[in-house]
């Protein structure tokens, strides 16, 4: 016999980033902003990432297209990379993501890709604490608590049998 097993996904949405907290108002605006400096010629596709720390420190990312398109990297996982290379002890508490057009019109809400995804589930294995994802749209700001949630029946460490949390 079957048992359904039913996985609850809450967010919230607010219309306008003057509806957040400052904090959270910050970090979308400094996503929107990375976002313009995102590296996109073949794409045409602007994203920009804005991690903050629990020190309160905001490190951005931005997509790094390539050529070679494999080569290229998500503005989520260039962000990640960076506050983990250049600040390893400080964790990340939440991540704001931001895409534009070419022409610098908002694109959002965007959601991180898989890769994103397995990446925010692996640093908050790494810190115990949950990533607050914060989608950025012109009209629809989208807010999921923890971004593990965005990836259930994830792989991890569990299934590596390597210090289990
Ligand atoms: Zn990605």
């Amino acid at each position: 016999m079957a048992k359904a097993i039913n996985i609850p996904f809450i967010y919230e949405e607010y219309n306008r980033p003057e509806d957040l907290n400052p904090d959270d108002r910050e970090l979308i605006l400094t996503a929107r902003d990375a976002a313009l400096k995102a590296y996109a010629p073949y794409s045409g596709f602007l994203v920009g990432a804005a991690v903050r720390l629990n020190s309160g420190k905001i490190v951005v990312g931005t997509n790094v297209e390539n050529a070679a398109f494999p080569s290229g990297i998500c503005a989520e996982r260039n962000a990640l990379s960076n506050a983990s290379a250049n600040h390893p002890d400080d964790i990340p508490v939440a991540l704001a993501i931001a895409a534009a057009t070419a022409d610098g019109m908002d694109a959002g809400p965007v959601s991180p890709c898989g890769n994103c995804r397995q990446v925010i589930a692996e640093e908050e294995y790494r810190s115990g604490k949950n990533i607050r994802i914060l989608l950025s749209g012109k009209d629809k700001i989208q807010i999921i608590e923890k971004g593990g949630e965005l990836l259930p029946l994830q792989f991890n460490r569990n299934n590596l049998k390597l210090n289990p949390r």
